[in-house]
């Protein structure tokens, strides 16, 4: 099959400025790139074909060897044969690689995920995972702040081999298929494919002589258990991150964290809204018509007072400055409101009824008002009794 013209490959015409040539390529290597075409294998080859073009149209010099001589320019130079024509270029196989890796990074560096960045990153030890730890306590401990020991199921890095998964005091040897890299390159075509060296799964050393305590992993599962304290004014929702006391890593990498988050149990009596805690508190009928004070238990496990003004409703809010919840994060701590429930009595005696006529009777003479008011109700029931 013949080979397509380098410019039509990139879409571009023949006498294209480099930065047409670098759009043109950009178009196409985003259209074609392998990732983006699982589905379409032939989209592998047409991509292979516009690096080759983008790799000669780039470059002056090669530019101008198949401007005058087409793809004879290249007859078996790419491969590493002999027999190149006239033109003075060097093409290496070596910095051939290289220069197509930068355009590589700087094209697809954002859908690749930022694998490829972090060169000379070398051997990796694999870092813990992360572990997360439910811990429910009661509000009064939220108030309060507590001490509390916790058991933690987790891995460990392990005594007889210092965490380093060797047997013995025996050494991990530098890997020798990635020589301690981790990774592996690999030629495909105009490709250099990096992926995570087989032998070693990316550590960059082997294990000869394993453990026999962990099996080479360098860690081991054990329940830890860990003092942990949380401060006072902690909600439900509230993360406590406890660095390296995760996950240890493997073979001496390093332990992930630990977190722990809070649950607040719903409290009978008090309900929160941030900082502040409120109450309903039942009081007679009686008492919120004459007023007085009210004692109320508080979150810290005191009694606060409260005056009930004369002729309260129910739902009126009273406040109790500074009994609400501490706060976490500096600033004063919040305030506890108390709201009127008043109740209707049940259950009355006969003298509490002839009390509770005798009071109404006085009422109406008390509020003509309202006597009026309720005779004019009256008479239309009456009415409408007809
Ligand atoms: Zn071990
Ligand atoms: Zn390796």
């Amino acid at each position: 099959m013949a080979k397509r013209d380098y410019y039509d490959v990139l879409g571009v015409a023949k006498g294209a400025s480099a930065d047409e040539i670098k759009k043109g390529y950009r178009t196409k290597a985003k259209e074609l790139h392998p990732d983006r075409n699982i589905d379409k294998p032939e989209a592998e080859s047409q991509f292979k074909e516009a690096n080759e073009a983008y790799e000669v149209l780039k470059d002056p010099e090669k530019k101008a060897a198949y401007d005058r001589y087409g793809h004879a320019a290249f007859e078996g130079g790419m491969g590493g044969g002999g027999g190149r024509p006239g033109g003075g270029f060097g093409g290496q196989q070596g910095d051939f690689g290289s220069a197509f890796s930068d355009v590589f990074d700087d094209l697809f560096g954002d859908f690749m995920g930022g694998q490829r960045g972090g060169n000379g990153g070398g051997r990796r030890a694999a870092r813990g995972s992360d572990l997360r730890y439910n811990l429910q306590i009661s509000l009064e401990d939220a108030f309060a702040g507590l001490q509390k020991t916790i058991n933690v199921p987790t891995s460990v890095a392990c005594d007889g081999c210092k965490g380093t998964g060797a047997e013995g005091g025996s050494e991990p040897s530098t890997c020798p298929t990635c020589s301690g890299m981790g990774k592996v390159r690999a030629q495909q075509g105009f490709f250099t494919v990096e992926r995570t060296c087989p032998t070693c799964s990316g550590l960059g050393q082997i294990i000869q002589n394993p453990c026999n305590s962990c099996g080479g992993a360098g860690r081991v599962e054990k329940d830890r258990s860990l003092a942990v304290n949380i401060p006072a004014g902690v909600e439900t929702g509230t993360r406590i991150r406890l660095a390296g006391e995760g996950e240890a890593g493997m073979r001496g990498g390093p332990a992930g964290d630990l977190y722990i988050f809070i649950d607040v149990v719903v409290h009978e009596l008090f309900e929160r809204d941030g900082n502040n805690l409120f109450c309903r508190v039942p009081v007679s009928m009686s008492a919120a018509a004459l007023g007085g004070s009210i004692e109320v238990p508080t979150i810290d496990g005191g009694r606060g007072r409260v005056q009930i003004p004369a002729g309260s409703q129910s739902g009126r809010q009273m406040r109790l400055r500074s009994k609400g919840m501490p706060a976490l994060r500096g600033g004063g701590p919040g305030d506890m409101f108390i709201e009127l429930a008043v109740e209707t009595p049940v259950n009355l005696t006969g003298r509490q009824k002839e009390l509770l006529r005798e009071f109404e009777e006085l009422s109406s003479e008390n509020n003509p008002e309202s006597s009026s008011f309720f005779s004019s109700v009256k008479s239309f029931w009456d009415s409408m009794k007809g």
